[in-house]
């Protein structure tokens, strides 16, 4: 079983030590980052089960954050807001929080929230689940590729070599990478970066009309294209 992973965006640093304590002391993985920006690329990477979002942050605030995370994921999010007012926004803009607290708070009552919100979605299962680039929708519980919202019968491979473009956010991956991870344990047989190709090719011509995000990244790899 994987650990579940805390996402903490929060430029206030000693409420980020202490809200990090706190969650190592549950067993949960905590990583910090202290701006929107950071928070968005952490994101990508770390496929949090849940994210503790401050409203007000530098370079990219709270609510510009939940947007973006929600065109893409249905990943959890708690919201940390200083004023009642703001609480008023979130609720009236729907950007799709699961839950809020207003500081000051106490750790027990917000880890009492979290451990509701993690109960709910399923923890570890919330951040494999429903992964979405433009028209191309894939949920790993159900082994599900839709394409515009029809139903697409993708093999094995092909669902695996889509769900790792997905999850690498728009990242590139080199063919080696991807071999790698989709195929694994069985190289070493016949298997060589030509493999990947072959089925990238076939996965294009499955995707249809969303056969253009999967960029090819001269000399590289593979990438996918998100909006
Ligand atoms: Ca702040």
């Amino acid at each position: 079983m994987t650990m579940t992973t805390i996402l903490i965006v929060e430029d206030e640093k000693p409420l980020v030590k202490i809200l990090k304590y706190n969650m190592e002391k549950e067993g949960w993985r905590a990583v910090s980052c202290d701006d929107g920006e950071k928070g968005l690329d952490a994101f990508k990477r770390e496929r949090p089960d849940l994210v503790i979002l401050d409203l007000m942050l530098p370079k990219l605030d709270g609510f510009e954050f939940c947007r973006r995370v929600r065109s893409q994921s249905k990943t959890p999010i708690l919201m940390l807001t200083a004023r009642k007012e703001e609480v008023d926004s979130i609720l009236g803009l729907e950007l799709g929080a699961d839950d809020y607290v207003t500081k000051p708070f106490s750790v027990r009552e917000l880890t009492a929230r979290i451990k509701a919100i993690l109960r709910r979605t399923g923890a570890g299962e919330a951040s494999a689940a429903g992964l979405r680039a433009g028209g191309i929708e894939l949920d790993a519980e159900r082994y599900e590729t839709r394409i515009k919202g029809k139903s697409v019968a993708l093999s094995t491979k092909e669902f695996e070599l889509l769900k790792c473009l997905l999850e690498a956010g728009g990242r590139a991956l080199t063919r080696e990478q991807l071999l790698e991870k989709v195929w694994g344990y069985e190289k070493g047989l016949e298997l060589d970066t030509r493999t990947v190709d072959q089925h990238v090719k076939r996965l294009r011509e499955k995707l249809g009309s969303e056969a253009n995000r999967v960029l090819t990244v001269k000399n590289v790899g593979y990438r996918l294209k998100e909006d």
